[in-house]
């Protein structure tokens, strides 16, 4: 668990939401004047060794989307999740959230990821992390907000310096049709933007047209992809174009779309050397750490020490902020390897 923890790592499946830890929530009730009740409490996180239908975490979103309505509990959410993710060894972050208006506090798409620019800069110089940003497309939205959604990375790719490279698309996965957002997500990919794209998660999109149309993009990162194995043609195509699954073991067992961590298609990709990235997904709603996966990996797999390095280290090529910047990233974990073996 210490090798894991001090294992310098990558995250890049993030929610901010869903990553928000107790204690921040504390302080977002007490903020917001709402009662903080301990019986509550398991109706914001699923403990250790719950499994929940996957309709629970989106109904846990709500919950906390709900508690950070304003621009000041954006920043100190975020504030709180990056450092969190930094004392947890992380040291290269691409966090996603959806952009949100909420009329009666007068919180704008625009003034929402500006709060998260505006924390992510705050933590540039405390924080051992380098903060990146998606912003994300929720399925359930009009392809209108989409483009909006897209319209405000554009903007800020530039005005933030290069901390938004991208655009994610999630939400839950019962609902919409993702190929209503092709086209804006080609806007997207044609203006330089990088796609995380969560793909098949559950089992009905191993056949929907969704899922190849979502796949021929193509888009850079696959989040999840828990049943692309299960279609031999979608299998195909990951495989072609080389498109690296963002694995999120904890988040798919608790939510059900995966029986346990050894029946994890983990295994399936890993084996053929498939490009796989650890991620969280949502550390706060599943109870867990970047090295708490680490070490499930570990376990449930049989992976060594070494095997845990390079699958850090290799998550540096899948990373979207650029190639001086992974370099810069490979040299500190050269660094780091000295005092680990
Ligand atoms: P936010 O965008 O508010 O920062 O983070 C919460 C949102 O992330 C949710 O409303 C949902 O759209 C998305 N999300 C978080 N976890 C998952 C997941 O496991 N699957 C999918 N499809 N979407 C998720």
């Amino acid at each position: 668990a210490e090798f894991c923890r001090q294992l310098p790592k990558v995250e890049l499946h993030a929610h901010l939401s869903g990553s928000v830890s107790e204690t921040t929530i504390q302080k977002l009730q007490v903020k917001k004047g709402v009662g903080h009740d301990h019986a509550h409490q398991g109706d914001i996180a699923i403990g250790k060794g719950e499994t929940r239908h996957l309709e629970e975490p989106f109904r846990i979103f709500k919950i906390i989307q709900d508690l950070s309505d304003t621009e000041e509990a954006i920043f100190t959410m975020t504030e709180d999740v990056i450092s969190e993710f930094a004392a947890d060894g992380v040291r290269y972050l691409e966090l996603r959230s959806t952009p949100r208006h909420v009329p009666h506090t007068g919180m704008t798409p625009s003034t929402y990821v500006e709060s998260i620019l505006s924390a992510i800069q705050t933590c540039k110089d405390r924080e051992d992390v380098v903060v990146r940003l998606l912003l994300a497309i929720d399925r359930r939205q009009s392809v209108e907000t989409a483009t909006t959604t897209v319209r405000l990375a554009q903007e800020y790719v530039l005005r933030s310096d290069g901390v938004v490279v991208g655009i994610d698309l999630s939400g839950n996965p019962a609902v919409g049709d993702g190929r209503d957002f092709i086209p804006v997500l080609k806007e997207a990919q044609n203006s330089g933007l990088k796609l995380a794209l969560h793909i098949a998660e559950i089992s009905q999109q191993a056949t929907s047209p969704e899922t190849a149309a979502l796949l021929s993009l193509p888009p850079d990162r696959v989040g999840h992809g828990t049943f692309i194995h299960h279609n031999q043609d979608l299998a195909d195509m990951v495989v072609d174009k080389n498109i690296p699954f963002e694995i999120c073991l904890t988040s798919n067992v608790k939510a059900q779309t995966v029986a346990s961590y050894s029946d994890h298609h983990f295994q399936h990709w890993y084996s053929k050397k498939h490009p796989c990235v650890l991620c969280t997904d949502d550390k706060g709603v599943f109870c867990t750490t970047l090295s708490e996966e680490y070490r499930h990996a570990a376990e449930t797999f049989q992976l060594t020490r070494p095997d845990l390095w390079d699958l850090s280290y290799h998550s540096i090529d899948h990373t979207f902020g650029g190639e001086d910047l992974k370099q810069q990233l490979r040299d500190k974990w050269n660094t780091e390897k000295e005092k680990l073996f």
